[in-house]
């Protein structure tokens, strides 16, 4: 695939600059570096208020497959320019991107006219922010083991939910949540499930307790639902573990690249590290090169993806093996979360015994921000890249017995 930057596309980066100097200012630029995992209890007023001035820019919904919504949408390239400046300038981390990376593309592949028209200028003009209801207790890995059940009001024939969810990403923030529940009763695994859409303003029928990490954040939620009202159903009732499953497989594309920017930003942050204390270790040198190398190499594979046609990105709790070559998501996913992780190994190693300390900067001039510094911060969340979105364990299985042909593990 060619993936040169064209004249239309530096055009763009022109524009896309020239907005975030304008714009990025006051609140919004005090926001700079908060947010995204581990900071997403930081600068949140900023940030609803940051996602509202990227609305009126219409820079949020750029890879819709749908436009007319207030989005702007741009080609691959020109995604890639503005997240490229945007990572630059370390622009606000992004309360919206469940709603505009996750659901907007299931509302269009799968959704209604009238959905759409309803959901999708809310998330473009960043003013309705989503939370994603999958995992439960007993229905991580395992999602088909769903509990969640949603029944039909005899009285008023509303749809209402009852049960629990857990692991719940920005709950505390999001006005709505979809949500993936039993509507036929007494159904098994994957079957008789719908994906719904919830309004979490319910009060006495939603309540959303953060779960508090030893990292002493709290980014993920228990939510509770006691009778609360579905206001929609994507794709027929009955059938939302297809729904689900596609919505899995669209976390994907331009976003692998799009994510692929902002490590490469880690990584530099690392080096600078490294060469300020005195690059005093020849190993962790090898290594840093090493972590290098295999980013250009995820870099080129997700390039050859897409030139493919074939999802790069993200498998889902219950993963895929669709894209080019089979396994493709499981194969993205295992690389960036190993590799994600084992950059938060190498930036705490870089602090050496201080990182086991306070939270110091790295070296003048670089960030450090609150209780955690940022080398702590990587170390501590990326411990989750490997879990989040199936884990590694759940990514082999997949490769194993879709894509190898091996023998499944006995249950
Ligand atoms: C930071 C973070 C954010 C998240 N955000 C959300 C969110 O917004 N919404 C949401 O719905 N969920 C979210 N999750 C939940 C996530 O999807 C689940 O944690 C994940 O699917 C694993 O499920 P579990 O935690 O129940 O672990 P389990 O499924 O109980 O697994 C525990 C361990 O057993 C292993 N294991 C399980 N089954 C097998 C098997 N068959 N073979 C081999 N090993 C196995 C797993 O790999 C894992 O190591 C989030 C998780 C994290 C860490």
């Amino acid at each position: 695939m060619d993936f040169g930057f064209g004249a239309q596309d530096e055009e763009l980066r022109g524009r896309a600059r020239a907005w975030l100097a304008e714009h990025l200012v006051g609140p919004y630029a005090r926001a700079r570096g908060l947010g995204g995992p581990g900071s997403e209890h930081e600068g949140v007023a900023a940030r609803r208020a940051w996602e509202r001035e990227l609305g009126r820019g219409g820079w949020i919904g750029q890879g819709w497959e749908a436009e007319g919504y207030g989005n702007r949408r741009l080609s691959l390239t020109g995604q890639v320019v503005w997240a490229e400046e945007y990572a630059a300038l370390r622009a606000p981390g992004r309360v919206g991107h469940i709603g505009e990376n996750l659901l907007a593309p299931t509302l269009i592949a799968y959704g209604t006219r009238e959905q759409r028209d309803r959901f999708l200028p809310g998330i473009a003009r960043g003013e309705e922010l989503w939370c994603q209801g999958y995992s439960e207790p007993g229905a991580g890995s395992d999602l088909a083991g769903i509990r969640t059940a949603a029944v039909r009001d005899a009285a008023d024939g509303l749809l209402r939910v009852t049960g629990q969810k857990i692991w719940t990403s920005l709950a505390q923030d999001a006005d709505w949540c979809f949500v993936l529940a039993r509507t036929e009763p007494g159904s098994r695994r994957h079957r008789g499930l719908s994906f719904l859409l919830v309004r979490m303003d319910q009060p006495g029928r939603i309540d959303v307790r953060p779960i508090r990490q030893m990292s002493g954040t709290s980014e993920f939620n228990e939510v509770f639902f006691d009778g609360a009202v579905a206001a929609e159903v994507v794709g027929a009732e009955g059938d939302g573990w297809r729904v689900a499953m596609g919505l899995l497989a669209l976390e994907r594309g331009v976003s692998t690249l799009v994510q692929q920017i902002g490590f490469a930003a880690e990584l530099e942050r690392v080096l600078a590290a490294y060469a300020a204390a005195g690059a005093p270790d020849p190993v962790v040198r090898g290594r840093l090169v090493r972590q290098w190398a295999e980013l250009r190499t995820m870099r080129w594979n997700a390039l050859r993806t897409l030139g493919a046609g074939g999802g790069a990105g993200g498998a889902g709790a219950g993963g895929g093996s669709g894209g080019a070559g089979g396994g493709a998501p499981s194969v993205a996913k295992l690389l960036w979360g190993g590799w994600h992780r084992r950059l938060g190994e190498l930036a705490v190693e870089v602090r050496g015994a201080a990182a086991a300390a306070g939270a110091e900067p790295w070296a003048p001039g670089l960030p450090y921000e609150l209780g955690l510094d940022e080398a702590q911060r990587l170390f501590l969340f990326t411990r989750a890249d490997t879990i989040y979105g199936g884990s590694d364990e759940i990514q082999r299985d997949i490769i194993a017995e879709r894509v190898l042909g091996l023998p499944k593990e006995p249950r």
